[in-house]
């Protein structure tokens, strides 16, 4: 496209959004180069590897809609597949569409800087490469900057300790081990149950607890891989009208609407079923008004009661904050595991876990014993990837600087100051089923990039009227629902899970559909919430592009 740049666009990160976007670019014709901090393709899904790792959403979602040649030849083993074979499919889709040679592994963006003269980027990496780029699209994923809490001592642990995000690529054995769980979100709640297979001991130490729903995970057999190829196109067009972006049913009825039989017979069923139905396919006002959500919530501590034996432990295990205050989990057997002879539950509410010592874990009262540790601690979400990374738009400001407060962005996609960088599932983008998010995403990123093509724009970036209404429109639903609460269940959509993080709102919860309308409306209005600048050398490209 330009002679004077090395590349027209540089992606970060080989997700889901960075992989598709890598594709799309490339086939706009683009020169395109992905930058990946990893040896290889995934994304989360290749760090993500502690035992028990596996997806919670249905295989059949929880993937790319854009080719059919992946559609067609791919095939799902089970309802929710493992981190082994969503490796796997991360590999099959890469060579697949041949964008293996476009990616550079092991090499990191350490900083990108803006240069006003030549319209261009200078994008720095950690091997100490530097080269310029018209568009640089960052898709390193909101939950890629992992949390270990700072808690003196762990530099004297004799034992063995990880990370669940950070995750070694060896078979840990955790036989007659004392095991230590940090963290009862969805990565502990997943480890919890396989590593009490093989340990001699399992320490669970909670925090917060989490509703956590019955996944039911089941393999799938070859009528329903046919099944539910031939139904591809359905069901794509449901998951892009479904708040969370997947494929499931719109539901119909407020909690209100229902008897009081009606209201148990309906949750008893999507508990039975298993998944994310229990959040989208009960009340449509679980998540709007307080009632209905707290008939959801009682319905799920009765369950707890009535599958934890000890009733001290199912208490514990009870949350008391609004259902989807925090994200729910799914869990495999995760309450069931309560019940077995080597697991047990630590509260830390109230008495935090404060030192580590060389044989185990202390509290202001209490020490435990461990031969490993494991911190399924969570993220520094969303906004935390840009944090240790110097990106400079105009004017030398920073990204890390234009975020510490709010966190502001058009359409969780671009931010004003700083031209041509698109921020796939960056802060304010819709809060759903990542693969069908990113996707709309990079499809209103490619037409930005093709409108810029033909008019002649070097570079556009969003005017700071439409990030301010963007960001005021994200609160203001925030406000309409029970997520309000989320800083309460110190919930890392608020920033509430990171300390000294400031809170704000880092998703935008208005429902994927009325998103995907919303990027639609922008790309064929013209893109009116941007500026752009034209300069002598795009606007002589633009002849030759539209001629
Ligand atoms: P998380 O939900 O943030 O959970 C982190 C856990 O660590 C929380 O229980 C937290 O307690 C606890 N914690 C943090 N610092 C602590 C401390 N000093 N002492 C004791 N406990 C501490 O993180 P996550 O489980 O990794 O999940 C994050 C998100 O990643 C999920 O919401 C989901 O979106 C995604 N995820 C998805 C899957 C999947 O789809 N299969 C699997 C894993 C993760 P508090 O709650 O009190 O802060």
């Amino acid at each position: 496209m330009s002679d004077s740049v090395e590349f027209d666009a540089v992606v970060i990160g080989a997700g889901f959004g960075g992989l598709r976007a890598l594709h799309d670019l490339r086939q706009m014709g683009l020169t395109t180069v992905l930058l990946e901090a990893g040896t290889d393709v995934g994304g989360v899904w290749y760090w993500n590897r502690y035992p028990g790792a596996r997806t919670d959403s249905e295989a059949w979602y929880y993937c790319y809609s854009f080719s059919k040649e992946v559609l067609a030849e791919w095939d799902w083993s089970q309802r929710y597949p493992t981190q082994e074979e969503m490796s796997r499919y991360f590999q099959f889709v890469t060579d697949r569409l041949d964008l293996r040679k476009h990616i550079r592994f092991q090499t990191r963006l350490v900083g990108a800087t803006w240069d006003e003269s030549a319209n261009v980027w200078v994008v720095r990496t950690d091997d100490g490469q530097s080269f310029t780029c018209r568009y640089l699209v960052s898709a390193a994923g909101p939950l890629s900057k992992p949390y270990l809490p700072d808690l003196p001592g762990l530099d004297s642990f004799t034992g063995q300790w990880y990370q669940s995000a950070y995750w070694p690529k060896h078979d840990i054995d955790f036989t007659g081990k004392r095991v230590a769980v940090v963290g009862t979100g969805a990565s502990g709640v997943q480890v919890v149950p396989v590593v009490a297979l093989s340990a001699a001991q399992v320490t669970v130490f909670q925090r917060t607890p989490n509703y956590v729903l019955p996944a039911r995970n089941r393999p799938l057999d070859e009528a329903e891989r046919v099944a539910i190829k031939a139904d591809y196109d359905n069901i794509w067009e449901r998951a892009r009208r479904q708040f969370y972006a997947m494929d499931l049913p719109v539901c119909e009825q407020a909690a209100g609407d229902l008897s009081r039989e009606d209201q148990q017979r309906v949750l008893e069923r999507a508990w039975e079923v298993g998944g994310f139905r229990f959040l989208f396919n009960t009340f449509n006002d679980l998540w709007l008004d307080g009632k209905a959500n707290e008939i959801a919530s009682e319905f799920i501590r009765n369950k707890i009661r009535a599958i934890v034996k000890d009733p001290a432990t199912a208490e514990l295990l009870c949350p008391k904050y609004p259902l989807a205050a925090k994200r729910p989990p799914c869990g495999h057997n995760y309450y069931e595991a309560y019940n077995r002879e080597n697991v047990s539950l630590v509260d830390v509410s109230e008495n935090p876990i404060t030192e580590i010592l060389p044989t185990g874990l202390r509290t202001a009262t209490d020490k435990y014993e461990a031969d490993i540790i494991i911190f399924a601690t969570g993220f520094d979400a969303v906004t935390g990837p840009a944090q240790g990374v110097d990106i400079r738009g105009r004017d030398g400001r920073r990204l890390s600087e234009a975020w510490e407060t709010v966190p502001g962005t058009y359409l969780g996609l671009a931010v004003d100051g700083f031209p041509n960088l698109f921020t796939v599932a960056g802060p304010l983008g819709p809060f759903a089923n990542g693969p069908t998010m990113v996707e709309g995403q990079v499809e209103f990123v490619t037409a930005a990039i093709a409108h810029m093509q033909r008019n002649g724009a070097a570079a556009m970036e969003p005017t700071p009227e439409a990030v301010d209404a963007w960001v005021r429109h994200a609160g203001e639903i925030l406000e309409g629902t029970v997520l309000a609460n989320a800083a309460t269940a110190n919930s890392w959509f608020l920033g509430a899970n990171i300390p000294g993080k400031p809170r704000g709102i880092l998703a935008y919860f208005g429902g994927a559909g009325t998103y995907f309308d919303r990027l639609q409306d922008e790309a064929a209005s013209d893109f009116p919430g941007f500026t752009s600048i034209v300069s002598a050398q795009t606007a002589q490209q633009a002849v030759a592009v539209n001629s």
